[in-house]
């Protein structure tokens, strides 16, 4: 088989987890997106999914995104940027992304405004919360998430700046994907007494990976990202 060959059978095969998943959930299929993390996994895979469907690809390293934005001028390719993000590069996403999932501070919230509202546009974001409460992990604390939200909330001006649009979170490691959903649970109720609280609608909740997808969807994730299944293992970077 092909390079492209296997990567479509494996996409056809997370999707048809995914469908198996809301079924089991009672959810719509088209409910929940597939977003392909493609970090340091070449263009040439990212062209080759796009030609069997794929639209959602996502990516964690700002230079790397964008030399392969570059590359694939002209495919019809949603980016979304889910890493860590420093506020000095916040010019550089702005204007490439549909989606930031990777608020986690007030600076990076007021960088990323003033730079949409410069380019005149409404960045989507959502906040990574920090469930683990894990030293080295990015995100927001959960004490922190209101006001943090509030903020973010403040810097939609006359349609640009930011649009809050929901919660991202990246639990802790673990084996089994029954050891992750108390945190995707948990992720869906900060989001639902977030909502509340801002009396705004939220409706993205950005949790799941490769080894607990389905157990994500089951708890309500509306997006999902995943690399290791479509793409296989990741090369070392650089
Ligand atoms: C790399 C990455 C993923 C994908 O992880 P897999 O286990 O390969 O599916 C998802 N989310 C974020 C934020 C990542 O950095």
């Amino acid at each position: 088989m092909s390079r492209a060959d296997v990567l479509c059978t494996r996409l056809a095969e997370v999707k048809r987890r995914m469908v198996a998943a809301c079924e089991r959930a009672g959810r719509a299929p088209e409910s929940v997106r597939l977003v392909a993390i493609s970090k340091f996994h070449p263009a040439s895979d990212i062209a080759a999914l796009a030609a069997c469907g794929q639209r959602d690809f996502g990516e964690s390293y700002v230079q790397e995104a964008l030399a392969k934005q570059d590359a694939l001028v002209g495919e019809d390719i949603l980016w979304h940027f889910v890493g860590g993000l420093q506020t000095k590069k916040a010019k550089n996403v702005v204007d490439r992304f549909c989606l930031a999932h990777s608020v986690d501070s007030e600076k990076l919230a007021r960088e990323l405004a003033r730079r949409a509202i410069d380019a005149r546009i409404l960045l989507p974001v959502l906040i990574e919360v920090n469930l683990g409460e894990e030293e080295q992990k990015a995100g927001v604390d959960e004490a922190d998430l209101n006001e943090l939200a509030e903020v973010v909330v403040s810097l939609n001006k006359r349609g640009c700046g930011l649009d809050l649009r929901g919660l991202m979170c990246l639990p802790p490691m673990f084996d089994a994907p029954e050891e992750a959903r108390p945190y995707f649970a948990h992720l869906r109720e900060l989001r639902d007494e977030l909502s509340a609280h801002l009396g705004i609608p939220l409706p993205e909740l950005s949790m799941g990976m490769t080894g607990d997808f389905e157990a994500a969807i089951e708890e309500g994730a509306t997006l999902i990202r995943v690399g290791t299944s479509i793409f296989g293992s990741r090369p070392p970077k650089g």
